[in-house]
């Protein structure tokens, strides 16, 4: 049964990594081995065993109560109204084998118990758990102590009946309201005792006859509390095993995430690398949205790292990726490490004349940052950008191809610099023209 139950919560969690239904699947065991210590079981930082008083660890009781309080308390108050239905049915029973109290017993069920029965009916949603099961508890006490004294100042023949009473009451508080554990032990040793002390008052009782009474309510105590402590000892280690597995589940899908993260992002930069910027062309390329492509890639970097060695030039890598990331923090703006010197820069649903700005904001920011390169153009690091549009359905080939092309514009037109262009045949001039000087340069 309860291996079903559990078979159902892991089917019902099929979105849970494997590890949160393994965790489940090998609490099963344990939780439906009855007998002996119960397993440990982690929860938060902590490995927890239940006490033999069953008691959840109080950093998980509020939880609980969150989760469970309200189905508590639905369940206390169908079952004491049911208790209260039955329990005046007795008034019947006392009416016929107790003749001679009279009214007493009618008023002790009527008026104090069912009175007390309301009230904790009310207040059992209002007030905390402790006192809702305190309260409970206290219904029980007063419910099988006025059977015990209705039954111990009685003188009339058919009265010893009416301990048969006590074994169906402890059943109902052990069994059907489900005292909880603690509780149920000091309701059941109240319940045994008070029935000792009204045999020992009952001196018109034989002596054989009170022990087989006394033995009946004892068994009926026994069977109750062993039955309370088997289905509290199940719920509170269901309720830790699904909790255990719910955490380890979590921190499976927090560190999954993490993994995710990392694999893609750019280690030297921190900047989101090649994997990452396909998945945003991908997502961004599927409407008509207007795309700009920005490819930025830093003048003369080789020379730079020639003269300061690769650490400094890893450092500046670092520091204009920083620039990046600032600059593109913005809803719609993407920014990334395309490889080596080299970074792509995608704004989505921008007007061109807004993305050119951009681009030359760009550029002066890197330049205004000084880092010293005796190469770069006035001494200082800087970059190049080339700029593309997306133009109605270009594919994102086409149009990275278009910002590799500007970009080797702006390389050829002396760095330091953005351009765009949408033609290859202005690149085709670029590198005409080229040829011509340096023809011309040569001689
Ligand atoms: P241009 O202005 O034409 O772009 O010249 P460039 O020197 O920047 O271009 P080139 O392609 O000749 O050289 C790129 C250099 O970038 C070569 C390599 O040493 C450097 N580089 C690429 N990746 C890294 C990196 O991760 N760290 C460092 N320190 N340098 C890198
Ligand atoms: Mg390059
Ligand atoms: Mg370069």
């Amino acid at each position: 049964m309860d291996q079903f139950a559990i078979c159902n919560l892991t089917q019902s969690k099929v979105a849970w990594p494997i590890i949160g239904n393994r965790a489940i699947c090998r609490g099963k065991d344990a939780v439906n081995s009855l007998h002996g210590a119960p397993p440990k079981i982690t929860v938060g930082d902590q490995r927890y065993r239940l006490d033999r008083w069953l008691r959840l660890p109080q950093s998980v009781v509020p939880q609980f109560e969150k989760e469970y309080g309200a189905e508590r308390v639905a369940h206390l108050r169908k079952t004491v109204l049911l208790g209260l239905l039955l329990y005046n049915c007795y008034n019947l029973v006392d009416h016929i084998l107790l003749p001679d109290i009279g009214w007493i017993a009618p008023a002790l069920r009527s008026l104090v118990l069912t009175s007390a029965g309301f009230l904790i009916f009310l207040t059992a949603g209002h007030v905390d758990a402790v006192w809702r099961e305190r309260s409970v508890l206290f219904g029980c006490i007063v419910g099988v102590v006025i059977i015990v004294a209705l039954f111990s100042v009685s003188t009339a023949p058919d009265s010893i009946h009416t301990i048969g009473e006590v074994g169906l009451a402890v059943i109902f508080a052990n069994m059907v309201a489900v005292l909880r554990f603690p509780h149920a032990v000091v309701y059941t040793a109240i319940a045994f005792l008070s029935s000792c002390a009204a045999f020992f008052i009952r001196q018109d009782i034989p002596s054989g006859l009170s022990l087989a009474l006394l033995l009946q309510v004892f068994t009926a105590c026994a069977y109750s509390l062993y039955g309370n402590y088997l289905s509290e000892r199940r719920r509170a280690l269901d309720y830790l095993m699904t909790l255990s597995a719910k955490q380890r589940a979590e921190r499976a899908e927090t560190e999954g995430l993490k993994l995710r993260d990392l694999a893609r992002r750019d280690a030297l930069t921190g900047l989101p690398n090649r994997r990452a910027l396909d998945d945003t062309f991908r997502d961004w390329f599927q409407g008509p949205d207007p795309v700009t492509i920005m490819m930025v890639d830093l003048d003369h970097f080789k020379e730079f790292n020639d003269r300061f060695g690769h650490q400094a030039g890893d450092e500046c890598l670092r520091q204009i990726g920083q620039v990046l990331q600032a600059a593109t923090s913005d809803e719609g703006m993407f920014a990334a490490r395309y490889g080596g010197e080299e970074f792509a820069v995608v704004i989505r649903n921008v007007e061109r004349n807004a993305a050119q700005r951009f681009a030359h904001a760009l550029v002066c920011a890197v330049e205004s940052m000084a880092i010293e390169h005796p190469c770069g153009p006035g001494g200082v690091v800087t970059v190049s950008v080339g700029l593309a549009f997306r133009d109605k359905n270009d594919s994102v080939a086409e149009v990275l191809a278009a910002a590799d092309r500007a970009l080797y514009w702006a390389k050829y037109r002396g760095r330091n610099r953005f351009e765009i262009t949408s033609e290859p045949v202005v690149f085709e001039e670029a590198v005409v023209q080229g040829r011509a000087i340096r023809d011309a340069l040569t001689g």
